[in-house]
């Protein structure tokens, strides 16, 4: 199954991606943890990308396009994945309809997360991630189960994205209604989309996934 989960930053994507692929065998697919990767690694597309990611602008199409063209064509892609904020512009929604047809692949479903502006503002303030497997978690909403232990890897080294400050915030959400939210009704009149209340706790929104995914089964 190839899935997109869209919505605004902060919505729960990378956090229901991460659940959603453990549960179901898929690989997640973040651009946004590709490009952090890549800055980190001081790449050259990392050093193309890092001033435009600090400012919450939208990275070029052709970059992101060809990270993903690259990672979907590699061989544990083939049991489905899941796209995790990506596409976000029409260019790249387009790209990725060639990229999937080119390798006979199809699209089963776009995951559109509904979320209010200022609970996106307080998810991104507050979310921080193991330093070392890179598992989500929230000041208030997702605390580990042993304060100051990762769930997953035992691991008590946390980090804070650089972006996750107020100012990049309304950037980011500028791009996002400027940019992505026009992918809403390209995927609704292509038949794929169905929207999820993304305001409902983490586990309520993992099962409102889970039944979507049962009725495209089905
Ligand atoms: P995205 O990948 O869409 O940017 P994340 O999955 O990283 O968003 O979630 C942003 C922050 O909000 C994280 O700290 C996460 O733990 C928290 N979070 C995710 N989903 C929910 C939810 N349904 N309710 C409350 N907090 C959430
Ligand atoms: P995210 O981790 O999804 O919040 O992305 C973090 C940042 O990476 C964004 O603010 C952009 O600068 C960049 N980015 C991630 N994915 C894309 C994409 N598909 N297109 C353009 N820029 C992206």
């Amino acid at each position: 199954m190839n899935l997109i989960l869209l919505g605004p930053p902060g919505a729960g994507k990378g956090t229901q991606a991460a659940a959603i692929a453990a549960s179901r065998g898929l690989v997640q697919l973040s651009t946004g943890d590709m490009l952090r990767a890549a800055v980190k690694a001081g790449t050259e597309v990392g050093k193309q990308a890092k001033a435009i990611m600090e400012r919450g602008d939208l990275v070029p199409d052709e970059i992101v396009i060809r990270i993903i063209d690259e990672r979907i064509g590699q061989p544990d892609c083939e049991n489905g994945f899941i796209l995790d904020g990506f596409p976000r512009t029409l260019p790249q929604a387009a790209a990725l309809d060639k990229l999937l047809a080119d390798r006979n692949k199809q699209l089963d479903l776009v995951i559109e997360f509904k979320v209010d502006d200022a609970a996106l503002v307080e998810r991104i303030s507050g979310r921080f991630a193991c330093a070392k497997c890179g598992a989500g978690y929230h000041d208030k909403f997702k605390q580990p189960k042993t304060p100051g232990v990762c769930d997953a890897c035992g691991s008590t080294e946390f980090s804070r994205r650089a972006d996750d400050n107020a100012e990049t915030v309304k950037n980011r959400l500028m791009a996002y209604y400027k940019e992505t939210a026009p992918l809403i009704g390209y995927y609704f009149a292509k038949g794929k989309l169905k929207s999820i209340d993304g305001m409902a706790p983490i586990d309520q929104v993992t099962h409102a996934i889970e039944r979507l995914l049962a009725e495209v089964a089905a």
